[in-house]
Formats: C-alpha cells, structure tokens, sequence
C-alpha cells in the first residue's frame, strides 16, 4: 500500500502536489489544522475502504484502526469525532464505519456532532458541488471544546470538503486545533475542479 505521506505531497492535506508549500485546494480547508492518513485510495488500501463501507465487512476496522493510530502518533487528542453519517444512512448500512474505526483505535467517539441533512453519496461530484452539498448539513451540541485539541476520523478523506464543513463548527465550539485524520487519502493528480471525483 502506498503510503500518503512523503515528497511530491501537500504537507497540509496529503494530496498528490509537486507544487512545494500548500496546495490549491487548501485554500478551502482552513479550519483544519492538517490532514493525517495512512495510505493512498489504491490498490488494498481503496478495496479495504470499499469492503468496509459497501460490503459491510466490519470485521476490517480492527485491522485499518492500529494505521489511524500510526498516521496520528505524535498528536495527543483531547477529543475523537467520527464523521457522523445521517441517521437515515446509518440504519440503512447498520454502522457508521468512521464510529468503527475510532473503537478499533481504541478511541473514545466524542458525542455531540450529527448531521442534520442527509447529504447523499458524493461519489461522482466535482469539488464545488460537494461543497455546496454539505454546507449546513452538520450541527455540534456538545461540549464546550475551549482550547482543545482535537481530531476527525472517517475511512476516506477526499476533497476535504466534510472535514472542513464539521471544523467550521468544532472551532466555533473553542477547539484550538482540528485534525482530520483518516484511513486513506483520495487524493487526485488533475487539477480540474470540474471533474467529477470517483471515489
Ligand atoms: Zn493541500
């Protein structure tokens, strides 16, 4: 598997870029901190993802967690959101895979975060459009989170664009600093923002 760390990548979001500094795309991920994944979308690490999320094969989580842990080693969180699927999406597929992953990890998930609007399946939607789709589609109710640091899991990050959104609110919760942290980075060599995104 290939790791989504190294030369030739964003060191703010991981993504494939030559550029030197940050990436582009940053530019819409300001209120994460940094992005922490494991392995590239390819190959094992993309048919892991997919059996996980689409073939329900939870039994996975406990071998992607100990990499969730690895790639965030180093950072000691305060608290660990998973991304929150809608509640309509989470009884339809039985589990929230990102919930999965932060057990395996032997994390404790922070409650308070939800989505409100059931965003649908991205795949397929260039940048602008997931934007669009998941402005406003999130709520925190939790705790007050004044000066903590804190961190984001889901499976896959891929424009950043849901982690973005749910920092927004984190850091309007007091969080200091927001961390996405996943099992694989998506991330894609052409610069279109156009095109529409696989995975
Ligand atoms: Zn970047």
């Amino acid at each position: 598997m290939e790791p989504a760390t190294g030369e030739g990548r964003c060191p703010h979001c991981r993504a494939f870029w030559e550029g030197g500094g940050n990436c582009p795309r940053c530019f819409h991920l300001q209120s994460l901190e940094g992005v922490l994944a494991s392995f590239e979308m390819a190959g094992p690490a993309r048919q892991a993802v997919h059996a996980l999320k689409y073939r329900f094969v939870r039994a996975l989580a406990p071998a992607m967690a100990p990499h969730l842990v690895c790639a965030s080693s180093g950072h000691s969180f305060n608290a660990v959101f998973p991304v929150p699927l809608h509640r309509s999406r989470e009884k339809s597929r039985g589990f929230n895979q990102a919930e999965l992953l932060v057990q395996a990890a032997g994390w404790d998930a922070e409650p308070g975060l939800t989505r409100v609007r059931n965003t649908g399946r991205q795949v397929g939607m260039h940048e602008r459009q997931r934007r669009a789709n998941v402005a406003g589609a999130f709520r925190y109710a939790g705790r007050d989170l004044a000066g903590l640091r804190v961190a984001l899991v889901d499976d896959v990050i891929t424009t950043g664009a849901t982690m973005q959104e749910c920092a927004v609110l984190l850091r309007a919760a007091g969080a200091r600093e927001v961390w996405g942290v996943a099992f694989a980075r998506a991330s894609y060599r052409v610069a279109l923002p156009d095109a529409p995104i696989e995975d």
